[in-house]
């Protein structure tokens, strides 16, 4: 077996110790923990959410290691307070200021095991999940090219079990550690126990507010399979000429589409898609495809999934502006600050959205995105 670490600071467990024989691991540093814990008031979460909307935290902490956070609610006031976890503030819309405590993940580390064809890899809750993809796609571990560029941590990719282009994270993931605010115990979840299913998992679910991510581990192959069925890496692919791709072609091509189809949220503000593709029925569907016999559907296990955004743009709603805010002009799904809006302006914009596709279609969408 072999392994790596890169990063700079996973905490020193015993589950670590369990992977300190290789030599490369014994030179990690491990910083120095709780002199770091500071609780901060009346902070601007602005720069925390790629909406860009100004709201205020009451309280906000950075935990930057695992055992902060037994320090942290070692105190019993932060028991009984509004709680709100944050990673990189991309699936967030704030729509006033929030009364609680803010904690941000800065959890950081990637290292890898290699195990014949299959590869672990476990990363920090606070690693950027780009910087974790690149550094899979780097090493040639297959399995996560295809969500190349999600923005975000890699601690909220379990939350909504992330996807794009025909893969989630459920097809990856391995396990993921978290602590329980209840008892103050760092606890394991498996595949299975994580009930993942489209853009849900229990930590949205049962158990939501609970459970505070601390890492998470990946299941990876050293030998590529890849998943071209989507149209648009295909057409890509064979527009650059590439015949017989790799993981590094893949994760390029997903990246490019991507920068093309979406808004740059360092540019302007917006949390991705901001509602979920419905999924209903076959009845439903019948019923609605002899109205509208063009509608863009998939089939999935659990029924018939509709593009949203197809739903959206035909209700006019494309690249319409509204105030400070609008949908995205090359994808009705996303939904933009333009410069000042306020979380309700833009909250309004997706409640006129949900009720004309509601009148013309007699589908409810539901939002995919956060509202605080
Ligand atoms: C331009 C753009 C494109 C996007 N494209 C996609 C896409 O293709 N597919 C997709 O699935 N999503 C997409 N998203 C949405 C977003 O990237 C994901 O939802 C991402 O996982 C959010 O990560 P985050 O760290 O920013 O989470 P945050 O927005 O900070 O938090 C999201 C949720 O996770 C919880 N959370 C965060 N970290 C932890 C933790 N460590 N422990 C417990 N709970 C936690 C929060 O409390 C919150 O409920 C896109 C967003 C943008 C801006």
């Amino acid at each position: 077996m072999i392994c790596y670490r890169h990063g700079k600071a996973f905490t020193h467990s015993k589950r670590y110790h369990s992977l300190t024989q290789n030599s490369f691991i014994l030179s990690f540093k491990i910083l120095s923990l709780s002199s770091m814990l500071q609780i901060h008031e009346n902070v601007s979460l602005k720069n925390f959410n790629t909406f860009g909307i100004e709201a205020y935290a009451r309280y906000f902490v950075e935990i930057n290691h695992k055992e902060e956070l037994q320090e942290l609610f070692a105190d019993i006031q932060w028991h009984n307070i509004n709680r709100l976890v944050l990673g990189g503030g991309s699936n967030m819309l704030f729509t006033q200021n929030f009364d609680g405590l803010v904690i941000k993940i800065n959890i950081r580390g990637i290292e890898h095991r290699i195990n014949h064809n299959e590869v672990i890899v476990e990363a920090g809750a606070g690693e950027i999940w780009n910087i974790f993809v690149d550094y899979c796609v780097n090493w040639g571990f297959a399995g996560v090219e295809n969500l190349s560029l999600i923005p975000g941590s890699v601690g909220a990719s379990p939350i909504q079990n992330i996807g794009a282009y025909g893969v989630e994270v459920k097809d990856v993931f391995a396990s993921c550690e978290a602590f329980e605010i209840a008892s103050g115990n760092f606890v394991y979840f498996s595949n299975t126990d994580c009930k993942f299913a489209y853009r849900e998992s229990i930590f949205k679910q049962e158990k939501k507010g609970e459970y505070i991510v601390c890492s998470v581990k990946f299941k990876l192959s050293t030998q590529a399979n890849l998943n071209i069925s989507y149209g648009a890496i295909s057409a890509e692919l064979e527009k650059q000429g590439i015949i017989e791709p790799n993981i590094k072609d893949v994760s390029k091509v997903v990246s490019e589409i991507r920068v093309s189809k979406l808004p740059d949220p360092s540019t302007i503000g917006n949390a991705g898609s901001f509602f979920k593709n419905p999924v209903i029925s076959k009845a439903e569907f019948d019923k609605v495809h002899s109205q509208y016999p063009k509608i863009v559907h998939f089939i999935v296990d659990n029924g018939i999934k509709l593009a949203a955004g197809w739903l959206i743009e035909q209700c006019d709603w494309k690249g319409k502006v509204v105030g400070e805010t609008g949908t995205w002009k090359n994808q009705a799904l996303v939904l933009v600050n333009h410069g000042n809006a306020t979380g309700k302006e833009v909250f309004d914009l997706s409640e006129a959205i949900i009720q004309s596709v509601y009148q013309k279609f007699g589908i409810k969408l539901e939002r995919e995105v956060n509202i605080l």
